[in-house]
C-alpha cells in the first residue's frame, strides 16, 4: 500500500524544503522502504528548460530526458532513486493537459475549472504510477498564502478525503526565527502559516522547523498547541554544517519515528544510516585541501552550477580531502594574458562547465589553454568540452577561425547545430530556428569509450550512459585534423558520428565530455570521473 506524505513550506522561500523531503526519504529508505519524491511547481512555465539559470537554477536532466527542477537532484543525490518525466509537474504543464483534452473534446461539454478539472489532472500527477511503492514523498513548490499554490493545495486536501488518513500525512516546514531585540526564537510565523493552512482545510501533522539555534522545550510545546499537533511530531531542524548532515540531524529529532508511527508502522529499532556516517567521517575529517577553479559565467548565482557544486564535493569525498571551489567568472580573462595568470597560478585544478551562448566564450577558451599549457588538471563539461576542442583547433591546429556555430555563422564550425541523431533505433530531428523548449539533445545516452584511453581507465569499463543537455555537438569531420596535434577522441555514441569525450593522453588529466556527468554523482557513491579529477588535483597538490 503507497502511503502519501505531502510537504508544503511556508514562512518565507528558500528554506530548503526540497532537502527536508529528500532527506526524509533517505529516512524511510534506511528502514527499509521504497519511496519516490515528486515536485509539483505552481509556476506557468511548462517546464523549467526555459528559463534561465539566475530565476530559477539548474534545470536538473533525468534519464528518460526531462527538464526538471534543481530539487529533483537533491531527491535522486540523496536516494539514489532516478526520477522520471512523471516526477515533476508545474501548472503549465497541467493546464495544457487539461486545454488539450478541452480541444479534443473529452470533457463531453461539461464547464472546465480549476475545480474539479485542474485539481483532477493534480491528483493525477500525484497518484500516477506509485503502485509499487511505499512511500510517495510529494513536494509543493512556492510557500503557503500564495495564489498559485491554491489548487494544489486543493487538490492535496481532496486526496486527503480521497484516500483516508491512513495513507497520507501532511508536513509543513518552517522557519522559527531569533530576534535578537528579544533574546528569544519566535513561534508566530509559524502559528500564521499553519493557520493558512487550516483556511483552505489543511491540518498538518508534523511541522518541521528551522531555526539557527535549538528550539527550547516550551517553544516546542507552544507551537504543538496552537498548531494541533502532537509535541513529538514539532521536529527542529537545526541549521547543519553540510545538506548532507540532515538524515542523521532529523532523525536524532525523531521525525522518521513519527512519520512511522502516524501510518501505524513499527518504528522501534533503528535505520541503517551508516552509509550517511561514512559520507560525514569523510567531509569532517578531510587529509587535506585542494583549490578547484570553476570558470563559467553564472558564477554569481551558484544555485545554476548545483549538482556541479555537489559532484565536487562527492569528488572530496572520495578522495577524503576538501574541495575548494574559486567561482572565477570567465570575462575577467578576455583583456589579456595576465589576468589568466595571476587568477589561476596555483590552482589544483580547472573546470569549465556547462554554459549558453558567446559572452565569455573566449575568456573560457583562455581557461583551457592555461590548464593544457600549464599541465593543470582540466575537466571540461559540456560548453567544457566544446571550447577545449576549439582551443584545440586554434590554438594546435592553426585553424583560427574556428569556432561553435551556437555564436553565428562560421567558416570553421568545429562545433556545430545537429539536427539529426540516433536515439536507439530512433531517428531523432531539429529545424534550425525551432521552438526552444524542449528541443535539446536530452536524457541518458550510450557512449563508447576507446579501450586504453584514461576515460576507459577512469570508468572501468568502454561502455557508458550518461545524461545530455545540448544542441550543439563537436563536428568529427574534425576528428583528424584535431587528433594528429594530440587530442584524443576517446568516447562517440554508438554509432560513431558524436563525439562524447576528448583527451589529451600526454597531460596528467584533460578531460572534456559532451555529457553532464554531474547529474548522476551521489555522495555515497561519487562519479567517477569526479573522484577521478579531484584524485589528479590532489596530485597536483602534492598531497601524495
Ligand atoms: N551551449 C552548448 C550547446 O547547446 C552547451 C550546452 C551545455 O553546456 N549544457 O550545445
Amino acid at each position: 500500500m503507497t502511503r502519501f506524505v505531502f510537504i508544503t513550506g511556508g514562512v518565507v522561500s528558500s528554506l530548503g524544503k526540497g532537502i527536508a523531503s529528500a532527506a526524509l526519504a533517505a529516512l524511510l529508505q534506511a528502514r527499509g522502504y521504497r519511496v519516490r519524491l515528486r515536485k509539483l511547481d505552481p509556476y506557468l512555465n511548462v517546464d523549467p528548460g526555459t528559463m534561465s539559470p539566475f530565476q530559477h537554477g539548474e534545470v536538473f536532466v533525468t534519464d528518460d530526458g526531462a527538464e526538471t527542477d534543481l530539487d529533483l537532484g537533491h531527491y535522486e543525490r540523496f536516494t539514489g532513486v532516478h526520477a522520471t518525466r512523471s516526477d515533476n509537474a508545474t501548472t503549465g504543464r497541467i493546464y495544457s493537459e487539461v486545454i488539450a483534452r478541452e480541444r479534443r473534446g473529452d470533457y463531453l461539454g461539461a464547464t472546465v475549472q480549476v475545480i474539479p478539472h485542474i485539481t483532477d489532472a493534480i491528483k493525477n500527477a500525484v497518484l500516477h504510477d506509485t503502485d509499487d511503492l511505499d512511500f510517495a514523498l510529494i513536494e509543493i513548490g512556492g510557500t503557503v498564502g500564495d495564489i498559485e499554490s491554491l489548487p494544489f493545495l486543493e487538490a492535496i486536501r481532496q486526496l486527503r478525503n480521497d484516500l483516508g488518513l491512513e495513507r497520507t500525512m501532511f508536513l509543513h516546514l518552517t522557519l522559527v526565527p531569533w530576534i535578537p531585540a528579544a533574546g528569544e526564537l519566535k513561534t508566530k510565523p509559524t502559528q500564521h502559516s499553519v493557520k493558512e493552512l487550516q483556511n483552505v482545510g489543511i491540518q498538518p501533522q508534523m511541522l518541521l522547523c528551522r531555526s539557527d539555534r535549538p528550539l527550547p522545550e516550551n517553544e516546542r510545546r507552544k507551537i504543538a498547541n496552537f498548531c494541533n499537533v502532537r509535541p513529538q511530531a514539532v521536529i527542529s531542524a537545526l541549521d547543519v554544517d553540510t545538506i548532507y548532515a540532515c538524515p542523521i540531524s532529523y532523525h536524532e529529532e525523531g521525525m522518521d519515528n513519527e512519520v512511522l508511527r502516524h501510518f501505524g508502522l513499527p518504528h522501534e529499532g533503528e535505520p541503517d544510516l551508516s552509509a550517511w556516517s561514512r559520507v560525514l567521517d569523510a567531509m569532517r575529517n578531510p587529509e587535506g585541501e585542494v583549490r578547484i577553479a570553476v570558470v563559467g559565467k553564472y558564477t554569481s548565482l551558484l544555485d545554476s552550477y548545483k549538482s556541479l557544486n555537489e559532484a565536487l564535493i562527492h569528488g572530496g569525498i572520495a578522495n577524503r580531502v576538501r574541495v575548494k571551489l574559486d567561482w572565477v567568472d570567465s570575462q575577467i580573462f578576455e583583456d589579456g594574458d595576465g589576468a589568466v595568470i595571476e587568477r589561476l597560478e596555483g590552482v589544483h585544478g580547472i573546470l569549465v562547465p556547462g554554459g549558453f551562448g558567446e559572452r565569455g566564450s573566449e575568456g573560457k577558451i583562455e581557461a583551457v589553454r592555461f590548464a593544457r599549457e600549464h599541465k593543470i588538471p582540466f575537466f571540461g563539461i559540456c560548453f567544457g568540452m566544446q571550447m577545449a576542442v576549439i582551443e584545440c583547433a586554434r590554438n594546435l591546429a592553426g585553424i583560427r577561425d574556428a569556432s561553435s556555430t551556437e555564436f553565428g555563422p562560421t567558416d570553421q564550425p568545429v562545433v556545430g547545430l545537429m539536427t539529426e541523431w540516433a536515439k536507439g533505433n530512433e531517428l531523432l530531428r531539429r529545424r534550425e530556428g525551432g521552438d526552444l523548449g524542449g528541443t535539446m539533445r536530452l536524457g541518458a545516452y550510450d557512449a563508447t569509450l576507446v579501450t586504453g584511453s584514461r576515460v576507459a581507465e577512469v570508468y572501468g569499463t568502454t561502455e557508458i550512459r550518461e545524461r545530455h543537455r545540448h544542441r550543439y555537438e563537436v563536428n568529427i569531420h574534425y576528428r583528424e585534423t584535431l587528433e594528429e596535434t594530440g587530442l584524443l577522441f576517446s568516447g562517440l555514441s554508438p554509432d560513431g558520428i558524436l563525439p562524447e569525450i576528448v583527451e589529451y593522453p600526454d597531460h596528467p588529466w584533460f578531460i572534456g565530455v559532451q555529457y553532464h556527468p554531474e547529474l548522476m554523482s551521489k555522495p555515497f557513491a561519487p562519479h567517477p570521473l569526479f573522484s577521478g579529477f579531484i584524485a589528479a588535483s590532489v596530485r597536483q597538490a602534492r598531497l601524495v
